[in-house]
């Protein structure tokens, strides 16, 4: 950015935006009507805009900002391999040395089944990548019927034609004939909405048992693998109940399908451990990660590829036909060394675990007195709170009302960014957030909340 640019006046980096810029999952009219918040520089957890504004970032951006903006270890990581080797491809039995060294330091943290990565651009790509490998697989093992993928309504796997379908989002699936054939859905493990009336470890047991029932109408040998979100993020941060996972990992093994955990939000130290599959005890087959693997400084993002597929892709597979201009892109593996390196010397995931995850499930359970408030759950650094018109009976406010956006509004009005997933309210601060840190961001919340309050009534 030149001098020029960066003295231009709000309103006229919101005419250039309306003009030209389509932004991602956004109703063009309503930004050209509203403006765009237009955001100008960051450090730690806190943003600022043209206006002057400083904003407490309870999102790490997109999920992504694990730990938190200005880190000069990220930068120089950067800037020394934009100078040594801006781009070099790894198609042609070529590689980098960031690449390598990336691939090797992922192997270190993951779990132990995982010692190979496939490098991808995004999350997006990463569950491409997913659903050609997964395929693959079952080729090479002489069972090509077996090609359905099962996924959850609601979940978010990403936006390309595979990603979306893959996601369960019914909005993206009316736009543009998706899902592609071959992927299917079943409920998601919701308590508030499916479960109510049994304890939540009863309705996690049937709600792993959708997945059974799911095997069984596809036909258990057309079924080639499982995905799921740790926790679902994009769909209102929704911790499943204890005995979900380990039982979806059960009937996995029992009809022999891979298990897919797309890690995209829930990696790099979110929940309180490396990965979420950790903190609900499964062992995947692969897993999609982006995201936090550069903390968001720079686009990357791959597939773990445990030893059960990577063995059947090395021995039998021949060419692999598949990858991206940009899979380990040497940037962004250098930016991404830097980060875990990061992650690793500040002791973030276990601060998250043992510290900060912890003090923040105390500060949402004190939520829960509020008036509005019918449901709070937490995960690591993830939390979820829900508006409710009726806390006993957990009865909705019309939709109509748009209860979430309005709250949303306050706090952006009140110097914090907090989304709304329908009046489901959601965090994922920065890991390095302290705890004096989520005090002033519950001081922002409640505020929020009763400024809601008094517009709902
Ligand atoms: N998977 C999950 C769980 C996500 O939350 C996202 C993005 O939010 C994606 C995949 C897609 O990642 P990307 O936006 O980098 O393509």
């Amino acid at each position: 950015m030149n001098q020029t640019t960066r003295t231009r006046s709000t309103q006229e980096w919101q005419r250039a935006d309306a003009a030209h810029f389509l932004h991602p999952f956004t109703d063009f009219q309503s930004l050209a009507r509203k403006g765009s918040r237009i955001i100008t520089r960051a450090e730690g957890i806190y943003l600022h805009d043209s206006e002057g504004h400083k904003i407490l970032d309870a999102m790490s951006g997109l999920w992504c900002v694990n730990v938190g903006y200005g880190r000069q270890e990220l930068v120089e990581a950067a800037t020394r391999q934009l100078q040594e080797l801006p781009f070099y491809n790894a198609f042609f039995q070529t590689a980098t040395p960031p690449a390598i060294e990336l691939a090797e330091l992922l192997a270190e943290v993951t779990p132990p089944q995982f010692k190979h990565v496939f490098f991808s651009g995004s999350g997006s790509e990463g569950n491409d990548t997913v659903v050609r490998m997964v395929r693959r697989y079952w080729d090479l093992l002489g069972q090509p019927q077996r090609h359905v993928i099962i996924s959850r309504k609601n979940a978010y796997h990403g936006s390309t034609m595979a990603g979306a379908s893959l996601g369960g989002m019914g909005g993206m699936h009316a736009q543009g004939g998706l899902p592609i054939p071959g992927i299917v859905h079943m409920e998601q493990p919701y308590w508030h909405e499916l479960g109510r009336g049994l304890s939540r470890d009863e309705f996690g047991r049937v709600a792993a048992g959708w997945l059974e029932a799911k095997i069984l109408e596809v036909g258990a040998d057309q079924v080639a693998a499982f995905i799921g979100e740790p926790v679902q993020g994009a769909g209102g941060v929704i911790v499943p109940p204890e005995t979900y996972w380990p039982e979806i990992q059960r009937i996995c093994d029992k009809y022999g399908i891979l298990l897919v955990s797309d890690e995209v939000i829930c990696g790099f130290g979110r929940t309180g451990q490396w990965f979420g599959c950790e903190r609900f005890g499964t062992r995947p087959d692969l897993m999609t990660f982006a995201k936090g693997v550069t903390s968001g400084y720079i686009p990357l993002g791959g597939v773990m590829v445990g030893d059960r597929v990577a063995n059947v892709l090395i021995e039998r597979g021949g060419e692999f036909n598949h990858g991206y201009t940009y899979s380990g892109h040497p940037v962004a593996c250098a930016v991404a060394v830097a980060n875990i390196r990061l992650i690793q010397r500040e002791g973030l995931v276990e601060r998250v675990r043992d510290d900060t995850g912890p003090y923040l499930a105390e500060c949402f359970d004190a939520l829960r007195d509020h008036p509005l408030v019918g449901e709070v759950q937490t995960c690591g650094l993830m939390g979820a709170v829900l508006l409710v018109k009726d806390k006993a009976s957990g009865a909705p406010f019309p939709e109509a009302l748009e209860l979430g956006m309005v709250c949303r509004g306050h706090c952006f009005g009140n110097g914090l960014v907090m989304r709304a997933v329908g009046d489901r309210m959601i965090i994922a601060p920065p890991l390095v957030m302290t705890r004096a840190q989520i005090d002033d961001m519950l001081v922002l919340i409640r505020r929020a909340l009763d400024l809601t309050l008094a517009d709902a009534q």
